[in-house]
């Protein structure tokens, strides 16, 4: 028998997503639930694998089985596709496994021709078929040969500038008919030839198009944003149409379960009557609250709210959900997981286990980790907030406080935000192009638009600040302004966004830290009673430290001693050290420093109060504490009364070609012995003069050879026991190293005699095993991900099959050695949710991350935690 590629609805259900994709999943677990769905069918996500293995072609085999499942459902409807005397129309519709908001383009009213189109007018209405025709020229025209919507739109205002009309409901039947012509000589005079007139060929050309577009720029951004291989493929779901844009008691709308901004437990929603599609959320007309519902039409209302409850029932989780009304009769026609605001996710968590609804752990799944950040992140300033003064107000759509400079298109925003601007985005109303221009600002204002508008849903997404639908905002992209009343904002002027109220303000508004209270504490006990991995931070000053211990940090997996050397009171004593000609000069510079850096560590351990600190040895190449301009060589010239001769020449004796790869780490232990004989008395007598349990951890970086180890280890232990011996105290510490050269993985168990714990640089691991320079590949990776080569960024994502491998091999062969080795990792990806995951799985001890990742850490921790109990397979590997 040949394989399935076709599913009805009733052969489905929701279990089926990674195969039928989450909208067909749910359409199919709807119609089991017995409720009302316009039935159909759904192509399978192995039909668009298949697509693409055949070289961007459908096979005959699945057009056959297409056409057999059309027949079937034709008899569901009673109605025949592509008969003119009972037209049968179907919507074509994407679905992935994991969804993807506005990626995939939909089209509607499909099976309408000039012959069909006007008998269809005779049983229905000639305004209602006219307008669901030139509906589906313009989707189809955009989606499937690539005419932009927004051209036939030109034409509509054209039309309605010429009748003195605005509402695109004052559009008469002869109008629409008029626009229908319209359309097909513009499609005609862009494309060079007429617009399809067959209804079985424009079904496949979609089935296609929507397989296409699993690969456009848009949704690859997507996936590489949200960790979705492009393996997975889209499902095409075809659906029997009903009609929102029947009248005055037809509609189509929106609805969540719970408030997806703040959670709270209340129908929200918005609808508009006599629509179609994406009316709702394109911002063209502005929709009336889902409440208003219930005094329009009752029943309805009372049927959807029972609907709503037990779809949240079932899916024990909050329900994002589509409807149509066509003539007084509702059909549900998509129900998902609701995207959510963090403070949304944390409450709608909290309270499902306070409802009993689901159990801690299911709980701990509910939240995205990455989400997280955006509660960490400073609130305007109360006091502030009350003394500005707003000059417009638009809705509250995704909350957070915004303060940037004004940009007008996502390309500026974009640019300004590369330059280290932080930006406001500012749009009449956005749409999926600018989604990477989205993502680099601070925030996001748009003139047009409700609650469930793309620029809304999609700022929630990223928790990212919005203010959507601010009618009073004239904007001026020509000239790059905007107004408000009186008030003229140009680009690059600052302005201010409350995503919480939706008032928007001129200038900057003093922010304040963000409070981990109420349901942030409690959801992330939760998860903290859970992980097994335990979270420290990268941490270089006490005040970082003090940070990262507020969100939680579990001790210092990092500090960068190096950073302590640029402080303007101390880089003249290293600047000195490196200008020194021999060793006793060295010493000197180098005493001049100790008191400094001992001061360093003490500020740190005190903030630590007795939790585990690694400070590692000094690392950067030497030239990188040297001045690189002529002017501010001449500058250090008289201020250490050097000739610039002799500082140029040092500069030169220091040149590298390759410094990544140069004479640092380790390295500059086994030549200058004297500058970690110097750190190694700051650590060992700051710890003395803090007392208490503290154990200090020194680390020895870029280790790649035992002897290495060895060499440094010795200076090291000579200067601390001789430290702790004159201090007379009892006191312990421990010597490990970075394991971060990809010689040091392959002899983990021969560097584990020497040391007593090993923490993964996976920055320079990473570089290492690749060959990539961190600081240059960013350059070119770009046309890896374009070119598929590449789906994620390997430094931001650990490459688990790779790097991941020398990680594992180097634990296993450490713990042989010496059983009881700490392992961790201090690399970027220690704040990343699928390399937390990675590490608890490859039976670490602790990831280290920066402050403002601790949390993300701790909860994607807790996930890896709950998978690993539920028996799930690492889902980072998928
Ligand atoms: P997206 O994934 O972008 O939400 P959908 O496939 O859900 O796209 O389609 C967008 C909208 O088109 C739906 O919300 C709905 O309003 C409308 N739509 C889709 N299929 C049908 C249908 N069979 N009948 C009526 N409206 C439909
Ligand atoms: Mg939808
Ligand atoms: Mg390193």
């Amino acid at each position: 028998m040949n394989k399935k590629y076709v599913y009805l609805f009733k052969e489905g259900n929701a279990s089926m997503r990674n195969l039928l994709g989450g909208k067909g999943a749910n359409l199919c677990e709807m119609t089991v639930l017995g409720f009302p769905v316009p039935q159909g069918f759904t192509i399978s996500t192995e039909a668009c694998t298949k697509y693409y293995d055949d070289g961007g072609k459908i096979s005959q085999e699945i057009i056959d089985e297409i056409f057999e499942k059309l027949a079937e459902t034709e008899k569901i409807a009673g109605k025949k596709f592509g008969d003119p005397e009972n037209p049968f129309l179907v919507s074509v519709r994407s679905g992935a496994r994991a969804s993807m908001p506005g990626m995939m383009d939909t089209i509607l009213n499909l099976g309408l021709t000039d012959e069909i189109v006007e008998k269809f007018k005779e049983r229905t209405n000639p305004r209602f078929a006219y307008d669901s025709y030139r509906r589906f020229i313009q989707m189809f025209s955009d989606v499937v040969m690539e005419v932009p919507k927004h051209n036939f739109e030109v034409i509509i205002d054209e039309v309605k500038t010429a009748k003195g009309i605005t509402n695109d409901l004052d559009l008469t039947a002869d109008d629409l008919k008029e626009l229908i012509v319209k359309f097909k000589a513009y499609f005609k005079k862009v494309k060079g030839f007429d617009f399809p007139n067959d209804p079985k060929v424009q079904l496949i050309e979609s089935v296609e198009a929507v397989f296409r577009s699993w690969n456009n720029p848009r949704a690859n951004v997507y996936r590489r944003m949200n960790d979705i291989p492009s393996s997975w493929g889209t499902a095409v779901n075809i659906q029997a149409m009903v009609f929102g844009n029947m009248g005055d008691n037809s509609g189509t709308g929106v609805a969540f379960t719970r408030n997806p901004s703040t959670g709270e437990k209340k129908l929200y929603g918005e609808y508009l009557i006599n629509a179609q599609g994406e009316d709702v959320v394109a911002g063209i007309r502005t929709p009336a609250p889902i409440s208003h519902l219930e005094d329009e039409m009752p029943e309805v209302y009372k049927q959807f709210v029972d609907i709503a409850t037990k779809l949240e029932e079932h899916y024990k989780d909050m329900q994002d959900m589509e409807f149509t009304i066509q003539e007084g009769k509702l059909y549900m026609l998509q129900t998902r997981n609701g995207k959510r605001t963090a403070a949304a996710a944390l409450k709608i968590a909290v309270d499902l286990v306070a409802e009993g609804m689901v159990s801690k752990e299911d709980a701990i799944l509910k939240v995205d980790p990455k989400q997280l950040d955006s509660l960490l992140h400073p609130q305007f300033d109360t006091a502030a907030l009350k003394a500005a003064k707003p000059i417009t107000k638009g809705l509250p759509a995704s909350p957070g406080a915004a303060c940037g400079k004004v940009c007008f298109s996502a390309e500026d925003a974009m640019k300004s935000a590369g330059e280290g601007n932080k930006v406001v985005l500012v749009r009449l109303e956005t749409s999926p192009e600018d989604i990477e221009g989205m993502n680099a600002s601070e925030g996001i204002l748009t003139a047009r638009g409700g609650m469930t508008s793309h620029a809304a849903v999609v700022a929630r997404g990223m928790g990212t600040c919005c203010v959507a639908g601010c009618g009073e905002l004239k904007i001026n992209y020509a000239e790059k302004y905007f107004t408000v009343g009186d008030v003229k904002i140009n680009e690059g002027d600052y302005i201010s966004l409350d995503g919480s109220t939706g008032n928007v303000y001129a200038g900057k508004i003093a922010t304040v830290e963000a409070t981990m209270t109420g349901d942030f504490g409690k959801f992330m006990g939760w998860a903290d009673e859970i992980r097994t991995l335990k979270v420290r931070t990268n941490a270089d000053t006490p005040r970082d430290a003090q940070q990262a211990r507020s969100f939680g940090a579990e001790g210092i997996g990092l500090c960068r001693t190096e950073h302590m050397f640029f402080e303007t009171d101390r880089i003249r004593s290293v600047r000195e050290m490196i200008l020194s000609e021999n060793v006793e000069s060295r010493e000197k510079a180098l005493a001049k420093i100790l008191p400094m850096q001992k001061g360093d560590f003490e500020g740190l351990f005190r903030v630590m109060k007795g939790l585990p600190v690694t400070i590692r040895l000094l690392d950067p190449p030497l030239h990188e504490f040297l001045p690189n301009t002529e002017e501010e060589l001449v500058e250090l010239s008289k201020e250490m009364n050097v000739s610039v001769d002799t500082l140029k020449q040092k500069c030169a004796d220091l040149h590298e070609f390759n410094p990544m790869m140069g004479h640092r780490g380790c390295r500059l232990a086994v030549t200058y012995p004297e500058i970690a004989r110097m750190q190694t008395r700051a650590i060992i007598e700051a710890a003395i003069t803090v007392g208490g349990d503290l154990v200090p951890e020194i680390m020895i970086p870029l280790v790649g050879d035992i002897n290495e180890l060895k060499y440094v280890k010795e200076v090291v232990v000579s200067t601390a026991d001789e430290v702790i011996k004159n201090a007379g105290v009892n006191m312990t510490y421990k010597v490990g190293t970075m394991i971060e050269i990809p010689r040091a993985a392959v002899t983990a168990d021969e560097i584990a005699k020497e040391a007593e714990f090993f923490s993964f640089g996976t920055n320079d691991l990473t570089q290492m095993t690749y060959g990539f320079s961190r600081d240059d590949a960013g350059k070119f990776l770009e046309d890896y991900y374009s070119k598929k080569i590449f789906e994620s960024d390997p430094f931001a994502r650990l490459d688990q099959n790779g790097v991941g491998k020398l990680v594992k091999m180097a634990a296993k062969l450490g713990r042989e050695t010496r059983p009881d080795i700490k392992l961790g990792i201090c690399g970027e990806h220690g704040g990343d949710p699928s390399s937390v995951e990675f590490c608890h799985f490859a039976g670490l001890n602790y990831v280290s991350c920066s402050p403002f990742r601790v949390p993300i850490a701790r909860l994607a921790a807790a996930q890896a935690r709950v998978s690993e109990i539920k028996g799930e397979k690492n889902l980072g590997q998928k």
